[in-house]
C-alpha cells in the first residue's frame, strides 16, 4: 500500500499523526539534520538531542500556555503508571484523595490510588454506564483531602467534562490523554496534569506530565528513584535516557499545531468535525448516540444501531470501504470513532456518507 492509500483511521489509541510530521520523519530518519546519525541513534546527552527536547518543551509551554510555576515532564510508562506515581507524590498529608468516576480509566486510576491512602469516590456515573458526567461542588470534597482526581475526557464512553470542577485550595489532577491540546485549557486550574502520548501528541512510550512545582517533593523516603517526580524535574526529564524519538515525534507535533494557528484554531476544527458527526447520529433513524447531549466528547463519538450483529456488520463493511477501526471498546461493543486532532474533516465526512449509506441499506 502506497502512501497514497493511506485509510482514515478511527482507532482510540495509538491513532493517526499528522501526515506532514510522518513525512518529515521519514526524511529525517537515517539522517537527522545533516548530522549523521538518526535521532534514534544519537545519545540523549548530544547537543542535538538537547536542543530537540527544549525546543519540544518550550513549544508544549506555549501552545498550551503553561505558567512558568509548572514543570513539563517527558516520561515513560503510559497513563497507567501516573495512576501509581500521583497517589506515591501527592498523598502527602492527610492521605486522602477524592476520585470522580467516570469511565473505566478513571476506576482504574482510584483503584491503584488505593493501594496507596484512602480513596473516597465522590460521584460516579457507573450507574447508568458512565453516559454522563456526574455534577459535584465544592462542598461534595473531602475537606482534608491532599487531591482530586478526574479524567477529563472518557475515550472508551464518549464522555467529557465540559466545566471543570472547582476543587477550591485542593489540588485537581486531571487525565488528559485522549484530550490533550484539543482544545483550549487553563492549566492554572489543576494541580498536575498527565497525557499518554498515543492520541494527540505522538507515538506510544512517551507520558507527558504538567506538575505545579509545590507538588513536588513529597514522595516517601523509600519511594523507586523513577516514580518520584521531583528526580524528573530537577533532571530535566533526563535522569535517565528518555524516549528520545517519541519526544522527538512529539516536538514536531507541537510545532506542527504551531503552524495551524495553535490551540484555539485545533479546537475550532474539532468542534466542527465532533458537531457534523453528532448532527448525521441524531438526524438518522438508525444510530443513536447513548451519551447526554452536554457531556460528548469531541474526541470520541460512540453510537450504536440498536443491534449488535448489525454493529458487527457496520464495522466490518466500513473497514471494507477505508474506514478502519470503527468499532467500540471490546467492554462495550457498538461503534466509536476516535477524531483525534489529527483526524482531518476529509475523514468524518467519508465516515458521514458511509453511515449514510448504510442507513439507506439496512433501515
Ligand atoms: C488511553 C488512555 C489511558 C491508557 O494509557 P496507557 O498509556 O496505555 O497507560 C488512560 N487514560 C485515558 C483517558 C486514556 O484514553
Amino acid at each position: 500500500m502506497n502512501k497514497a492509500e493511506r485509510v482514515f483511521n478511527f482507532s482510540a489509541g495509538p491513532s493517526m499523526l499528522p501526515l506532514e510530521v510522518m513525512e518529515l520523519a521519514a526524511e529525517q530518519l537515517t539522517n537527522y539534520n545533516g548530522c549523521g546519525m538518526s535521532v534514534m541513534e544519537m545519545s540523549h546527552r548530544s547537543k542535538e538531542f538537547e536542543e530537540i527536547i527544549h525546543t519540544a518543551e518550550s513549544n508544549l509551554r506555549e501552545i498550551m500556555n503553561i505558567p512558568y510555576n509548572y514543570k513539563i515532564l517527558f516520561l515513560q510508562g503510559g497513563a497507567t503508571l501516573q495512576f501509581s506515581m500521583i497517589p506515591i507524590n501527592l498523598l502527602r498529608n492527610s492521605k486522602k484523595a477524592d476520585y470522580i468516576v467516570t469511565g473505566s480509566w478513571a476506576k482504574k486510576a482510584a483503584a491503584e490510588a488505593k493501594k496507596f491512602g484512602q480513596i473516597n469516590i465522590v460521584a460516579s456515573s457507573e450507574e447508568s454506564n458512565f453516559t454522563y458526567i456526574p455534577e459535584v461542588k465544592r462542598e461534595d470534597f473531602t475537606p482534608d483531602a491532599d487531591y482530586v482526581h478526574i479524567t477529563l475526557n472518557n475515550t472508551i464512553y464518549g464522555t467529557k467534562f465540559t466545566n471543570i470542577p472547582d476543587t477550591g485550595e485542593k489540588p485537581l489532577v486531571s487525565d488528559l490523554s485522549s484530550c490533550i491540546l484539543s482544545e483550549e485549557l487553563n492549566v492554572s486550574k489543576f494541580g498536575l496534569i498527565y497525557a499518554g502520548a498515543q492520541k494527540n501528541i505522538g507515538p506510544s512510550g512517551v507520558t507527558v506530565v504538567i506538575i505545579r512545582e509545590d507538588l513536588l517533593g513529597h514522595a516517601p523516603k523509600d519511594t523507586p528513584v523513577y516514580l518520584d517526580y521531583k528526580i524528573h524535574a530537577d533532571n530535566e526529564s533526563m535522569y535517565n535516557t528518555p524516549p528520545t524519538f517519541g519526544i522527538y515525534m512529539a516536538g514536531e507535533v507541537f510545532k506542527n499545531i504551531k503552524k495551524l494557528g495553535g490551540v484555539s484554531a485545533i479546537e475550532k476544527m474539532n468542534k466542527e468535525k465532533a458537531m457534523k458527526l453528532y448532527e448525521c447520529i441524531d438526524r438518522s433513524s438508525l444510530y443513536s448516540c447513548p451519551v447526554e447531549v452536554k457531556d460528548r466528547s469531541w474526541m470520541n463519538v460512540v453510537f450504536v444501531t440498536g443491534n449488535e450483529a448489525l454493529d458487527k456488520k457496520f464495522t466490518a463493511e466500513s473497514k471494507a470501504a477505508g474506514l478502519y477501526n470503527l468499532g467500540g471498546h471490546r467492554s462495550i461493543g457498538g461503534m466509536r470513532a476516535s477524531i483525534y486532532n489529527a483526524m482531518p474533516m476529509a475523514g468524518v465526512d467519508a465516515l458521514i456518507d458511509f453511515m449514510k449509506k448504510f442507513e439507506a441499506e439496512n433501515l
